[in-house]
């Protein structure tokens, strides 16, 4: 195990690139990789998970305080999540459970 603190970092880095990911492919229909749209807002969470002020403290993003995020993109990874997330369940039951359980609801997976 390296540092506790980039290991979080990273592991919320890969949530929403899995998220975005998950949404480019179903609702842009992107076969492999991002279109442009994604992956641009994918380096922008990038970057706003890096110049985090909680750095490696920080709390989930929805969770967080500070709404870093600009009003558009903001909308744009809150949809994301949306779609994202039920289907998060499927592709990567480990990453969605621990999403469960951090999380507020306690939602049963079969
Ligand atoms: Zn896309």
């Amino acid at each position: 195990m390296g540092k506790d603190g980039t290991t979080k970092l990273q592991e919320e880095k890969d949530t929403v690139s899995a998220m975005i990911h998950i949404y480019c492919k179903g609702r842009h229909g992107t076969a492999d990789g991002l279109c442009v749209d994604c992956q641009e807002l994918l380096d922008y969470a990038d970057t706003r998970l890096d110049k985090c002020p909680f750095g490696v403290d920080k709390p989930k993003c929805s969770n967080c305080k500070v709404h870093c995020y600009q009003p558009e993109q903001r909308e744009r990874i809150k949809e994301i999540m949306r779609y994202a997330g039920p289907r998060m369940i499927l592709k990567h039951p480990l990453k969605a459970v621990g999403h469960a359980l951090r999380g507020k609801g306690s939602r049963r997976v079969p």
